[in-house]
C-alpha cells in the first residue's frame, strides 16, 4: 500500500519536476526572463531529488538491509555536491565560467557514466534492450566525462597547446571501434551464454578504460576557438547519456531531464557552429586555430596609438557609436564604468548601441550577461545579424577587449583559419577604437589587419583603466551623466 501511494507521488512529482524543467528553460531564452527560469528549473532539480527518496519505499527485502547505509551515502554525497557547487557558483570569476562549465558536464557524464557501472558490474541490464542501452549511456558518458575534463584543463591553461601527431584521426578510429567492439562483445556474452576470454568485470573495465581514452585523444587535438563547441557537444552528449540511464533506471525524471539537456545542448551546438561557420565534423576533426600559421606579413598599415581622453571625447561629439565588447571586456570587469561612460555619451545626445557577437568572451552569452550585471538596458543591445549593417551608418565603432570576433580576415582572406566566421563589421564605421593592453592575439591566435587600417586607432591599456581616462575626459568637458 505504501509502496503503491508513493509510486503515485513519484509519478506526480516527476511531472512537476518535467513542467519545472521545460518552463526554466522556456523562461531562459530571454535575458529578461533567464534569471528567474534558472531559479523555477532548479525548483524541478530540487523536486526530482526529494521524490527520488522515495524509492525507498518500493525496495525488495533483499536491498531492505542496505536502506540506512545507502540513503546516509546519499545524503553525505548531496551535501558534499551541493556544497561543492554552492561555494563554486558564487565565487567563480565571469572569465572562468566556461570551465566551470565544462566540469560540471564532465560530472554529469560521469554520474551517467557510474549508473551504467552500478548496473553493468552488478548484472542488473538483464536482456538485449536494456544492456545494449546501458552500455550505449556508459560509453557516451565515458566519453563526456574525460572529454569535458579536458577542454576544462585546456580553458584553465593546464593544457597550454593542442595535442597533434600524424595519424591521430586513424588512432582515434581505432579506439572508438576497440570500445564498441568490447561492448559487442559484452552482449553476445550476455545473450549467448558463450564463456568469455576474459572475465565479464575486467571485460566492462576495459570497455570504460577505453572509452574514457576515447574522450581525451578526442579532445586534445581540437584547439583555438572550437572549445566552445565542443563544450556544447558534450552537453548535448550527457544530456543523452543520462536519458537513456533514466531509460533503464525507469526513472521518468531522469529521461526527461536528460532529453531536454540533449536536446537543449545539440541546438546550441548547431547555433554555435553556425556562428564560426563551421560544420560540427569540421570542428572535430579539423585543427582550427593554429597560432602558427599566420604572421602579419601580408597586412599593410601600421598601429595608430592614440589617448584615451582623446578618443572618449571624440566620442563625445560623434553622432552614433556603436560598442562591440570581447573577452577583454570580462577579463578588465569594466562593464560598470562602460555603462557610467555610455551614459555620459547619451546625455550628450550621443546615440549609443552595443553589438554582440554569438561567440563574443568565453561561453555563448557571456557580453549578454556582462551588460545586465552593469544594468545596461537590453534595448541598447543588438545581435549581430540586427545590427551589422549600421556599422556603415556609424561614427565611431568602439571596440572593447574583443579582437577574433571583427577581424576581417574571416571576411576577406580565404588562408585564414577563421576564414567563413561571421564577424561584426566594426571595420565600416567611419572610425574605429581599439581598446586593448597591446599586441596580445585573440582566441584563434591570428593577427587583425582591422588594427592596421586608416581607420583605426589603438587605445591601450587595461578596459577598466581606459573607460575611467575617458570618463575624465568627457566630464572634464562639463558634462554629467543623465541618471
Ligand atoms: P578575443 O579574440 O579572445 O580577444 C580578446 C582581446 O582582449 C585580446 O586580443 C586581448 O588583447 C584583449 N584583452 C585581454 N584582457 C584585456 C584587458 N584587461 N583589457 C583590455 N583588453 C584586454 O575575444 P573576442 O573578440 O571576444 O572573441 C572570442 C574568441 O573566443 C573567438 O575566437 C571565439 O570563437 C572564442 N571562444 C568563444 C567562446 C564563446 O562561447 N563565446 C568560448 C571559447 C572561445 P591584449 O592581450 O593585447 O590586451
Amino acid at each position: 500500500m505504501i509502496a503503491t501511494i508513493s509510486q503515485l507521488i513519484i509519478g506526480i512529482t516527476d511531472l512537476a519536476a518535467a513542467f519545472l524543467f521545460l518552463y526554466g528553460l522556456k523562461r531562459m531564452s530571454s535575458p529578461v526572463t533567464a534569471p528567474s527560469g534558472i531559479f523555477v528549473a532548479g525548483i524541478g532539480m530540487l523536486v526530482a531529488i526529494v521524490a527520488s527518496f522515495l524509492y525507498v519505499f518500493g525496495v525488495s527485502a533483499a536491498a531492505k538491509p542496505f536502506l540506512p547505509v545507502n540513503i546516509g551515502l546519499a545524503l553525505v554525497a548531496l551535501v558534499i555536491g551541493g556544497g561543492a557547487a554552492w561555494w563554486s557558483g558564487k565565487k567563480v570569476a565571469m572569465t572562468s565560467m566556461p570551465q566551470m562549465v565544462a566540469l560540471y558536464n564532465g560530472m554529469g557524464g560521469g554520474a551517467a557514466g557510474a549508473i551504467a557501472a552500478v548496473e553493468l558490474f552488478g548484472g542488473k541490464a538483464q536482456g538485449a534492450t536494456p544492456l545494449v542501452v546501458t552500455l550505449i549511456g556508459a560509453l557516451i558518458g565515458a566519453i563526456s566525462l574525460s572529454g569535458s575534463l579536458i577542454a576544462w584543463a585546456k580553458l584553465d591553461g593546464v593544457i597550454k597547446k593542442p595535442l597533434r601527431f600524424s595519424g591521430q584521426q586513424a588512432v582515434n578510429a581505432v579506439v572508438m571501434l576497440a570500445t564498441v567492439a568490447i561492448g559487442g562483445y559484452i552482449v553476445f556474452v550476455a545473450l549467448s551464454g558463450a564463456a568469455p576470454v576474459l572475465a565479464v568485470s575486467t571485460l566492462i573495465y576495459l570497455f570504460f578504460g577505453v572509452a574514457l581514452l576515447f574522450g581525451i585523444l578526442m579532445t586534445l587535438p581540437i584547439g583555438g576557438a572550437d572549445m566552445p563547441v565542443v563544450i556544447s557537444i558534450y552537453n548535448a552528449a550527457t544530456g543523452l547519456a543520462v536519458g537513456l540511464e533514466g531509460l533503464v533506471l525507469q526513472n521518468p525524471a531522469l529521461m526527461i531531464a536528460g532529453m531536454v539537456v540533449g536536446a537543449a545542448g545539440t541546438l546550441l551546438t548547431l547555433l554555435m557552429a553556425k556562428a564560426m561557420n563551421r560544420s560540427v565534423a569540421n570542428v572535430i576533426f579539423t585543427n582550427f586555430g593554429e597560432t602558427t600559421k599566420h604572421s602579419h606579413g601580408s597586412i599593410k598599415g601600421s598601429l595608430k596609438p592614440t589617448a584615451a581622453g582623446d578618443a572618449g571625447i571624440f566620442m563625445r561629439y560623434a553622432a552614433k557609436v556603436i560598442i562591440v565588447p570581447g573577452y577583454g571586456l570580462a577579463v578588465a570587469q569594466g562593464q560598470q564604468k562602460l555603462y557610467e561612460f555610455v551614459k555620459l555619451l547619451q546625455a550628450a545626445g550621443v546615440e549609443v548601441k552595443f553589438a554582440i557577437h554569438p561567440v563574443a568572451g568565453r561561453m555563448p552569452g557571456q557580453m549578454d550577461v556582462l551588460l545586465a550585471e552593469a544594468g545596461v538596458p537590453y534595448d541598447l543591445i543588438f545581435q549581430l545579424e540586427d545590427i551589422n549593417d549600421d556599422f556603415a551608418d556609424t561614427d565611431v565603432a568602439l571596440v572593447i577587449g574583443a579582437n577574433d570576433v571583427v577581424n576581417p580576415a574571416a571576411r576577406d582572406d580565404k588562408s585564414s583559419p577563421i576564414f567563413g566566421m561571421p564577424i561584426l563589421n566594426a571595420d565600416k564605421a567611419k572610425k574605429v577604437y581599439v581598446v586593448k593592453r597591446g599586441e596580445g592575439k585573440g582566441y584563434a591566435g591570428i593577427v587583425n589587419a582591422l588594427f592596421y587600417a586608416d581607420n583605426c586607432e589603438m587605445v591601450y591599456g587595461d578596459a577598466q583603466a581606459v573607460l575611467v581616462k575617458m570618463i575624465e575626459a568627457v566630464r572634464g568637458l562639463g558634462l554629467s551623466a543623465a541618471a
